[in-house]
C-alpha cells in the first residue's frame, strides 16, 4: 500500500509549509529544506497567474487594453512625448488596437499631434477612463497615455 503512504507525505510537507509561512515553524527552518524554498519564492498574486507577458493593462482597473505585439509604428517611432495646449505632458505609446477600450467623441484635427490624423478619446471599456486617443485618417491606429496603463512585465 504505497499510496496512502504517498498522500500522507505529500499532506505533511503541505502543513509544515503552511506552518512555516505562518511563523509557528520558523525555528525549525534551517532543517526542513522543501518549505525554505516555498516560502522565498516570490508570492504569485492573482495579476502575475492572469495576465500573459506583453499585455498592457488599464491602470485603473487592470482591464487588458492592449498588447505589445500590436505596437504600432508612426515614422519608425511606437512612443512618443507631446504636450498639449495646456502644457499639458503626455508620454503615449501606439497601438494599432485596443481590445480593451472605446471610442468617444466626434473626431477632429484640432490640434493634433499627428498630422492628417483626426483624434478622439479613447477610454477603458470596464471602467471607462481617459486611456488615451484614437487616431483615425491618414492613419488608424491609437494612443495610450503610459502612466495611465500597466506593463503586464511588472509582475513578472
Ligand atoms: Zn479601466
Amino acid at each position: 500500500m504505497t499510496r496512502p503512504t504517498f498522500l500522507r507525505l505529500k499532506y505533511s510537507r503541505v502543513l509544515r509549509y503552511n506552518l512555516f509561512v505562518n511563523g509557528k515553524g520558523s525555528a525549525r527552518a534551517d532543517t526542513a529544506a522543501s518549505p525554505t524554498v516555498e516560502a522565498t519564492r516570490k508570492p504569485r498574486g492573482a495579476p502575475a497567474l492572469a495576465h500573459a507577458e506583453g499585455e498592457w493593462l488599464c491602470g485603473f482597473c487592470l482591464n487588458r487594453v492592449a498588447h505589445d505585439q500590436d505596437r504600432f509604428k508612426y515614422e519608425g517611432k511606437d512612443q512618443f512625448t507631446f504636450y498639449n495646449p495646456d502644457g499639458m505632458r503626455f508620454e503615449i505609446i501606439t497601438f494599432t488596437q485596443t481590445a480593451g477600450c472605446q471610442q468617444t467623441g466626434v473626431p477632429t484635427l484640432e490640434h493634433t499631434w499627428f498630422p492628417g490624423c483626426a483624434w478622439s478619446f479613447c477610454v477603458c471599456n470596464r471602467c471607462g477612463q481617459h486611456l488615451g486617443w484614437y487616431y483615425s485618417g491618414a492613419h488608424d491606429f491609437a494612443g495610450l497615455i503610459l502612466n495611465r496603463i500597466i506593463s503586464s512585465r511588472t509582475w513578472n
